[in-house]
């Protein structure tokens, strides 16, 4: 029987797909030396987002034939060993963009009018908190949105139907032509950090946007200006990102994602009040847990058992494999 390698578990829903069809092996903990000892003899992995598949992983393993992300971010996989190997990488893009996208939407409202500052203060019956004036008002305001894509677009949408904000998008891959029919503006990301009342990113994490939001962008918001990122924490400087709102050179942020996670214990951000943390939990709503788990588990059959799974994210393997049968 084929052997599948769970670094994490999956939702049992997903594991009633893999039963009967192959041994399912779930390591006793996600480190990168269990997973290092476990993969070496599995036909496959099915991959959430705490550990990472290494090159070395990857040529260790001589029967792994897939890796399943149970999400879109391929970013803890080295896509470039596993089809230098042969080995298919499967992920589910635009699966968890509703979740993902009315999380980010709840950062930006619980920034925006002080939720978490308010719901302690009234905890310790401190009724003239309200006063305080850390509220503000979103309609009418400048949303800047950097990478349009499905999360990205839909935040955009959602702020601009819903809370009648502007929007100004940068996203060097889209066509120009898309900025009218989403009804927002494309400018640089100059522009973009100058000019946003809220910036929302929504970058993947590849070798040009690691370290993009540099200490010179960062520098460029406002002093009111409210930053949420529900993609990848190392597209910011987070150093320079921590440093803006120990000084109040920004207003807030709000993160579901970091440089380095899980968060040590003394991470500075968890000493500051303007931020908003949640802890890379933006796709896991019930309906995403269980549907990725069920989608990234027949991604896994399907490849065991020759068929060609829906979402490949290095198509040039499957075609060598076609080409060779
Ligand atoms: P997507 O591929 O639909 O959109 C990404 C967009 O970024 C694309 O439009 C692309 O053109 C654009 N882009 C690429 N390089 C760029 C650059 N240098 N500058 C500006 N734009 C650039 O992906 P998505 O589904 O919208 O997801 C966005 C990111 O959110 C993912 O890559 C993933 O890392 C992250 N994500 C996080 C969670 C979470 O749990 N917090 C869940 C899902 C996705």
């Amino acid at each position: 029987m084929k052997k599948v390698l769970l670094p994490q578990k999956i939702h049992e829903d997903g594991l009633s797909v893999l039963q009967g069809r192959v041994e399912v092996i779930i390591a006793p903990d996600p480190s990168q030396d269990t997973v290092s000892r476990y993969i070496q003899d599995v036909d496959a992995v099915i991959l959430r987002t705490t550990s990472t598949i290494t090159r070395t992983m990857i040529y260790s393993a001589p029967n792994l034939q897939v890796i399943s992300r149970t999400g879109v971010g391929v970013d803890n996989v080295d896509v470039q060993a596993a089809t230098e190997r042969g080995v298919i990488v499967c992920n589910l893009p635009a699966f968890n963009n509703v979740s993902v996208a009315e999380h980010t939407v709840a950062l930006i409202l619980s920034l925006a009018k002080a939720i978490i500052f308010l719901d302690g203060k009234t905890r310790e019956a401190n009724w003239s908190s309200r006063n305080c004036q850390k509220m503000v008002q979103l309609k009418g305001k400048m949303l800047g949105v950097i990478g349009f894509g499905a999360i990205g677009s839909s935040v955009a949408d959602i702020m601009r139907k819903g809370f009648g904000m502007k929007v100004l998008a940068y996203d060097p891959y889209l066509e120009k032509s898309r900025g009218q029919t989403e009804a927002c503006t494309f400018g640089s990301l100059e522009q973009l950090m100058s000019q946003s009342d809220v910036l929302s990113v929504h970058l993947p994490a590849k070798p040009e946007t690691v370290g993009l939001l540099d200490e010179r962008l960062l520098g460029m918001l406002r002093p009111s200006a409210l930053l949420v990122n529900t993609s990848r924490g190392n597209v910011i400087s987070e150093e320079f990102l921590v440093a803006l709102l120990q000084e109040k050179r920004i207003a807030g942020a709000g993160l579901d994602v970091f440089a380095d996670e899980p968060l040590s214990e003394d991470h500075p951000l968890l000493k500051l009040n303007n931020v908003v943390l949640t802890p890379h939990a933006a796709a896991l709503t019930r309906e995403c847990v269980v549907g990725a788990a069920v989608e990234a588990a027949k991604a896994v059959v399907d490849v065991l058992t020759g068929v060609t799974p829906k979402h490949i994210y290095n198509p040039d393997v499957m075609l060598r494999r076609q080409k060779s049968t």
